[in-house]
């Protein structure tokens, strides 16, 4: 058991080009706690007569100033964390501080650089590292994505939610057992095998949280996320197994409603929030009361999941996040306060051992065969559990002739079998019931005798019978105790079922086996590293559906948007980075199969040398052979040599293989960013042109430089929209009101009340509707741009 006070790290964001720096100093000392000093001056408008200023002062663990970089913020604070659930303990790595303070940048990464990824890809990358390393256990891992919003859990890796809105998805809900253990009803627990796995997974997670976002509702401020790995090991042959769970969790932001200023449904979804992290808040302050017996864990769903993490079986570290400009150095007072309070609270981790019951029941299984050997020692006969019809038979002959038997030394003799002799029991005592009242004093004299003759055989046979009934018993137990199990696991197996649909996409993601080219001698080694560069390409997995194909006029528009788009800048620089990377694994596989190939040269020169001796040997046997030989030795070394920079190359090439797939995943993850901002922006577009037709109308002859605009066939097609959105539980009208859905213009433009038979272009008035939103869409860009012509 482990008993420690949760771990409480700080960590400054750098501060933006137009951001002010409030008054702060760090004091880093390397054997305590370090301390943070948080000056604020004094408003004089407030009609203070004094300007002095007042400092704050807080204690962390360490603090992290603007400069660090993503590899220390892991090593300081996520590594430890990985080392204990790697041992079998729970583990809790959390966020907290106001929008914008950088809780995703730390926990995820940003999305722009490799270097830049976060403390979930880091640790997985950590952990998968050390699992391969560790021969002597057998290790499975699954992981699970929840997103905690409006107080309902949603499953990240449910793969209907590319297909399906939010609010139609199934809910996760929280079930307590009779222990009050917290089990996660509809939350999918995806296997992964390696790092790639795994990081799909969270990429795909990512674009589900990205794509259910839309402008009127960034989620990402308003929802907890709480991405786990579940690791269990198992030393071969035995029968205990550890579990344990890692949660890394990206908290909501911690801004106060009253400073967002926001009326309708974002104040509901503020409320909501501040009421999900006010209930955090009583569960801290009533786990740092001594004394306290109840702790309010139920009041929301995060507490209920993170009830271990908090107060329980974990070890937890938090890490605040400061965004330390001077608008924002209330909100970073209040982040550096709540976080004093969580460093009082006390956990106890304890390791996660339990019994494999279909283990033990083989275990159990195999000592009761042995024990029937015994017995079949002891008696000299194979022994079934039931009388054969036949034996039956012949003790109903035996016990006939011994009853009818008059001389007072006959006996009953059946053997040294328990069961023969229960039934002669049986049948004596039935018949003596029924019809022979008076042969009971000559039944007892008789087995009396039998007891005796037999009691030392009888003796060791009651123990084993004994011992068999216990095992017996035990074996039931376990049986009931699997049943249960299994019935439990049948839903989740449900749900693992459904989300193998998706899985199996991703299955068909990178199939380069680099594991199997560790070894220069494998014949297929290098052949695919040889392939490298044209085996890694990645499916399409995470592109959305977008149901309809764009018309002209919008694909035209989002090729212009994408120019002016800011993340473009980030997609063309990585695009080029992967290029980089990809000639560079090319190479590297290149210089690998030489090196291959001049091992293998090598090993044909020593083989040579070998037949050369054995060749000597045979004509002249006087020669002495056993000696080394130096030139085969200097052929090893050469070879130890080559192996060694066989290896620096493989474990290179194997860097470049993750950093090759995260650089995909990333601009793959860009791309769908600015396609799901095009399409908000273009509907926006569409509607304000939709208040402005008639103006557009009298410049119509502008439509004649896009002719091709002009084919009724192709329309801006609604599927090609987003309709993705997020919908409060409550389904308050308000609600509805904001959704993109019903704000979309271009559904409304479809509507056959609409205007269209005043603005007489194609006399399609979805052609046309195309062709004015277009005309706009690129004027306002161009505009944007400082292209435009007025
Ligand atoms: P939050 O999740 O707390 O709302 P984000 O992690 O999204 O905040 O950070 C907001 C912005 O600041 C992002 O663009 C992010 O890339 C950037 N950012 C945050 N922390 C850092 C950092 N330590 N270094 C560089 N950029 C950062
Ligand atoms: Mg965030």
């Amino acid at each position: 058991m482990v008993k420690e006070t949760i771990r409480v790290y700080a960590r400054v964001k750098p501060l933006g080009r137009r951001q002010q720096a409030g008054i702060y100093s760090v004091d880093n000392d390397e054997k305590s706690l370090s301390s943070l000093e948080i000056i604020v001056p004094r408003d004089l408008a407030d009609g203070f007569v004094n300007n002095k200023q007042e400092s704050y002062k807080f204690k962390f663990q360490k603090i992290f100033d603007q400069e660090a970089k993503q590899d220390v913020v892991f090593d300081n604070i996520a590594k430890p964390v990985a080392e204990c659930v790697l041992a079998g303990y729970n583990g809790t790595i959390f966020a907290y501080g106001q929008t914008g303070s950088g809780k995703t940048f730390t926990i995820t990464g940003g999305a722009e650089r490799y270097s830049d990824r976060g403390i979930i890809p880091r640790t997985l990358s950590y952990i998968f590292d050390q699992l391969q390393k560790d021969g002597s256990k057998v290790y499975t891992t699954h992981v699970s994505y929840l997103e905690i919003y409006n107080e309902c859990g949603y499953d990240l890796l449910d793969p209907r939610h590319e297909a399906s809105r939010l609010k139609d998805l199934p809910k996760v809900t929280i079930m307590e057992d009779p222990d009050q253990n917290i089990h996660l009803k509809n939350l999918s627990l995806q296997q992964a095998t390696n790092e790639e796995e795994a990081l799909n997974l969270l990429f795909l997670g990512d674009t589900n949280r990205m794509i259910a976002e839309t402008p009127m509702n960034q989620a990402s401020s308003r929802s907890h996320c709480i991405f786990t790995i579940h690791i269990s090991s198992k030393e071969p042959g035995s029968a205990t197994i550890r579990h344990s769970k890692l949660h890394l969790v990206d908290l909501a932001g911690s801004e106060r409603v009253a400073k967002t200023g926001v009326g309708g449904h974002i104040l509901t979804e503020a409320k909501y929030i501040n009421l999900s992290l006010h209930h955090l808040e009583q569960v801290i302050i009533a786990l740092a009361e001594k004394n306290r017996s109840h702790i309010p864990y139920r009041n929301s769903m995060m507490t209920s999941v993170l009830r271990d993490s908090l107060g329980g079986n974990c070890m937890t570290t938090m890490i605040a996040t400061l965004s330390i400009d001077r608008r924002n150095i209330d909100e970073s007072i209040s982040t550096c306060r709540f976080a004093q309070r969580v460093a009082l609270i006390k956990n106890e981790a304890v390791l996660n051992e339990e019994i494999d019951p279909t283990l033990m029941i083989i275990k159990l299984k195999k000592e009761i065969q042995e024990l029937k050997d015994e017995l079949v020692l002891v008696t000299g006969k194979e022994r079934t559990s039931e009388l054969s019809q036949e034996e039956l038979l012949k003790l109903d002959e035996l016990i006939e002739t011994f009853l009818e038997d008059n001389d007072p030394d006959s006996t009953l003799d059946v053997g040294a079998d328990m069961r023969k002799i229960k039934y002669c029991f049986i049948h004596l005592k039935l018949m003596n019931d029924s019809k022979m009242p008076d042969k009971k004093p000559l039944l007892q004299h008789n087995s009396e005798e039998k007891d005796s003759n037999k009691e030392v055989g009888e003796e060791e046979l009651k123990k084993l019978k004994e011992l068999l009934q216990q095992r017996d018993n035990e074996i039931n137990i376990l049986v009931n105790m699997l049943k249960k199990e299994k019935k439990r696991a049948q839903e989740g197996l449900f749900q693992l079922n459904a989300a193998s649909a998706g899985s199996t996409v991703l299955e068909q993601s990178l199939c380069v086996n680099l594991e199997e080219s560790q070894s220069p001698a494998s014949s297929s080694s290098l052949k695919e590293a040889k392939d490298f560069s044209s085996s890694v390409h990645r499916p399409p997995f995470l592109s959305r559906q977008t149901g309809g194909k764009m018309s002209l006029g919008c694909q035209e528009a989002f090729e212009v948007f994408k120019q002016d788009h800011g993340d473009s800048i980030a997609i063309e620089d990585n695009k080029e980075l992967l290029k980089q990377r990809f000639a560079e694994a090319k190479c590297l596989g290149e210089k690998l199969n030489k090196v291959r190939n001049k091992i293998n040269h090598l090993k044909g020169e020593i083989t040579q040398r070998h037949i050369q001796r054995a060749v000597l040997a045979v004509s002249s046997p006087s020669e002495k052979l056993n000696t080394l030989d130096p030139v085969e030795e200097q052929l090893r070394t050469q070879i130890e040599e080559e192996k060694k920079s066989y290896k620096t190359m493989f474990n290179r090439l194997k860097g470049l293989k993750v950093e090759i797939e995260h650089l995909q995943l990333l601009m793959e993850k860009a791309k769908m960013k600015l396609q799901k901002d095009f399409e908000i922006w273009w509907s926006e577009e569409a509607q304000k042109l939709q208040q402005e037709k008639p103006e557009m109308v009298s410049s119509s002859n502008t439509v004649t430089v896009y002719p091709q605009l002009r084919k009724p066939s192709q329309h801006l097609s609604i599927n090609s929209f987003s309709e993705t959105t997020r919908v409060s539980p409550s389904e308050d009208p308000a609600g509805k009101n904001n959704s993109i859905a019903s704000s979309n213009p271009i559904s409304k433009t479809r509507t056959p009340s609409s205007s269209s038979t005043s603005v007489p272009l194609t006399g399609d008035s979805q052609a046309d509707a195309d062709i004015l939103a277009f005309m706009k869409a690129r004027q306002n860009i161009l505009q944007k741009k400082g292209l435009g012509n007025k």
